[in-house]
């Protein structure tokens, strides 16, 4: 097969197709897409909600329980303990496929009506005092953490596989403790404010530095220490500098992270951060083989699209996923093979549109099964006779496709579209890569919340009157209703996170944990490549990057980097 170029149905811009991506769709045995990488992406990531909890009750036994889904999203919530136990059957909720009817609508109303887990952890099986967690497991004393696990007294933080006494973190990727406000850090200990950094310790407002300790306000340092603004002092200099910024106040924390952005934006960076990669392009990519625009994976092989995953082989479009292979367009696919069309399908092979269903094979169009074979809409069928209505489904699916309301068309081989998704889309994580407004969602016909989590107007404390001081604040914090001064959202101030504050000498935050987020995530690069040049004078190296050619930041090859920052 050549490469092709097509347009897409949804953003009508065209996209190509290369000759191994035809040999891989031809492999799983699905059509080529029509839709083009990015719009995929969004489709896909409009029906995965990480961040938006709030407390319904359980529908068998009453009791109340957290969960990703509104009321408005009409799902039926079931807690841990009862999703996962003998006391109701999935295939109860069994129906006959209708000819006349889309097949994605059926689905839908199926997934709608089949009991669903409230979120996806094992709070109180395999985790301890966690439970406004979100696709996380094997955890301790842990609140508000998303796609994580074996982690201990964790707070506010997503994306992280191990770690301790750890504050508003993302992307955790190798044992770290005592961090604050940490972004892309590994086998760090007693780290604040600081982004890319490995093997770090007692510093703060660090920069892409490495085996450093007692370092504050540096970028691109390799084994130094006691550095201020990457210049080396004494101990007693270095000490005297630290303590004059005085970061365990509010205002002061503030101004020395504004100080921060602006010094490292003249520290030149490398293009991509990959480590021991051969033939990738992306972001964040650690022991990686023929992958391409893949973000924050570790080991990929032979994949592309794909992001925020571990041990993805021969897989396209893939979101939060780990050791799979043969898997393509699917959210948390985890330790499968053909896997297609997935969100929340574990240890299954030969699965197409199931909706958290686990070991499982030869499934079409399932929700909540568990060790099932041959089933279609729930309902058993005999391998003759699922093979024989799967190959009629799909065939009237390319007949007779789902059509949205404006007019893109969803045959066999296209993931959910987003318009029958149980999500506001700013409920979800389509919401942090490809921001909408209201009205553009509603112009799309997309749902959009505008209830959750927002309370206002109920603050007992000013940020005023908050001491600037972390060790002059009262234990009562935790029992007061702060304002955030960004988005004027109520917060409060729990046990744990105090107790943190205070070991970490940092100040109460100010802002409610959406803000502090969305501030986190923006300084991570977009999911996403633009083809630049090395901005080192003179050098004429080209590269794939994650930084827009629009950005601030001093973007250089490899090369250059290594001569003059590694
Ligand atoms: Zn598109
Ligand atoms: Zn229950
Ligand atoms: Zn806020
Ligand atoms: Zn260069």
């Amino acid at each position: 097969m050549n490469q092709e170029i097509k347009v897409c149905q949804n953003c009508k811009k065209d996209f190509i197709i290369e000759p191994d991506d035809f040999a891989f769709y031809e492999k799983i045995k699905v059509p080529p897409p029509t839709f083009c990488p990015e719009c995929r992406k969004q489709r896909r990531l409009s029906w995965r909600n990480d961040f938006n909890l709030c407390t319904s009750n359980c529908k068998l036994c009453g009791k109340s329980v957290v969960t990703l889904f509104s009321p408005e999203s009409k799902m039926t919530v079931y807690c841990n303990k009862c999703w996962w136990s003998d006391k109701w059957n999935p295939r109860d909720y069994g129906v006959d496929y209708d000819s006349t009817k889309p097949f994605f609508v059926q689905i839908k109303e199926l997934i709608q009506r089949v009991p669903i887990l409230g979120l996806v952890n094992d709070d109180g099986i395999g985790s301890v005092n966690s439970e406004y967690t979100h696709d996380f497991a094997f955890s301790k004393n842990c609140y508000m953490v998303f796609s994580a696990w074996k982690i201990e007294n964790v707070l506010y933080t997503s994306y992280i596989i191990a770690g301790k006494d750890i504050v508003d973190c993302t992307n955790i990727l190798d044992f770290c403790d005592l961090i604050y406000e940490g972004l892309q850090l590994e086998l760090c200990s007693r780290v604040k404010w600081s982004q890319n950094c490995t093997s770090c310790l007692d510093s703060a407002f660090l920069f892409d530095c490495k085996d450093c300790s007692n370092c504050f306000m540096c970028g691109g340092l390799r084994h130094k220490k006691y550095c201020f603004r990457n210049e080396q002092y004494t101990k007693e200099e270095y000490e005297k500098i630290v303590d004059s910024y005085k970061i365990s106040t509010w205002l002061e924390s503030e101004r020395a992270k504004k100080e921060f952005e602006e010094f490292i934006l003249t520290i030149p960076r490398k293009f991509a951060n990959n480590k021991n990669c051969y033939n990738c392009t992306g972001d964040f990519l650690i022991n990686g083989k023929n992958s391409k625009s893949c973000f924050n994976v570790q080991r990929p092989e032979n994949d592309k699209w794909i992001e925020n995953s571990d041990s993805p082989k021969d897989s396209y479009d893939l979101v939060c996923s780990g050791e799979l292979s043969e898997c393509y367009e699917g959210i948390t696919s985890d330790h499968s093979s053909r896997n297609l069309f997935g969100i929340f399908t574990w240890k299954s092979q030969n699965v197409q549109y199931a909706h958290h269903c686990h070991t499982s094979h030869d499934l079409f169009g399932c929700a909540s099964l568990r060790n099932a074979e041959y089933c279609i809409l729930n309902k058993q069928y005999s391998k003759e006779e699922f093979e024989k209505l799967r190959a009629q489904i799909i065939q009237d699916m390319n007949n007779n496709p789902y059509t949205d309301s404006r007019g893109v068309k969803y045959k066999f081989g296209e993931f959910y579209p987003t318009e029958l998704s149980y999500f506001g889309y700013n409920e979800t994580i389509a919401q942090e890569q490809f921001p909408m407004t209201r009205e553009e969602v509603f112009k799309n016909n997309w749902k959009w919340q505008d209830s959750f989590q927002l309370t206002k107007g109920k603050e007992t404390i000013k940020s005023e009157s908050i001491p600037e001081v972390i060790d002059d604040v009262k234990d009562q914090i935790t029992k007061e209703i702060l304002q955030c001064i960004d988005c004027e959202r109520n917060y409060k101030i729990t046990e744990a996170e105090l107790t943190l504050y205070r070991r970490m000498q940092v100040p109460i935050p100010h802002r409610c944990f959406y803000c502090r987020l969305s501030t986190r995530l923006k300084k991570r690069n977009s999911y996403k490549l633009w083809h630049r040049k090395c901005m080192k004078p003179e050098c004429t190296n080209e590269f794939e990057t994650s930084y827009a050619p629009d950005r601030p930041e001093i973007v250089y090859c490899e090369t250059c980097y290594n001569n003059e920052v590694a």
